[in-house]
């Protein structure tokens, strides 16, 4: 360990970036729960007059992409609150192998990083 730190000021805006990207995703984990929903019910009714077999496979398609979006979207929810763990105990930000301040473009982008460019493409 070390005493290599980010800024408190840093620490805040991060944790402030992710809590917005938190409730993006929510959001539209929340849209695609409504819209799978959605495409069962209308295909549980299609299913009683039973002649709609083009849109019944449509409708899978459609309601896989809805699952898939939600795993995504949940799998990026618990990046962002590993990173927000991170902040708390004031990690964030750190490359683990060589200790130096990542730089705020590659955190913004990939905010649960926990190597810097450098050390992630030397791999
Ligand atoms: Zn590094």
């Amino acid at each position: 360990m070390s005493d290599v730190k980010m800024k408190k000021k840093d620490l805040e805006y991060f944790q402030i970036l992710i809590n917005d990207k938190r409730k993006v995703l929510l959001g539209e984990i929340n849209d695609s729960k409504e819209k799978a929903d959605e495409i069962l019910k209308e295909s549980s009714s299609n299913a009683i007059y039973s002649s709609h077999m083009a849109d019944a496979s449509s409708d899978h398609v459609e309601l896989e992409k809805a699952y898939y979006m939600i795993a995504r979207n949940k799998k990026f929810l618990n990046y962002l609150d590993k990173a927000l763990l991170m902040i708390e105990d004031s990690t964030f930000g750190i490359c683990e192998e060589c200790n130096i301040i990542i730089s705020k473009a590659r955190l913004e982008e990939v905010p649960h990083t926990k190597k810097c460019f450098d050390c992630k493409s030397n791999r």
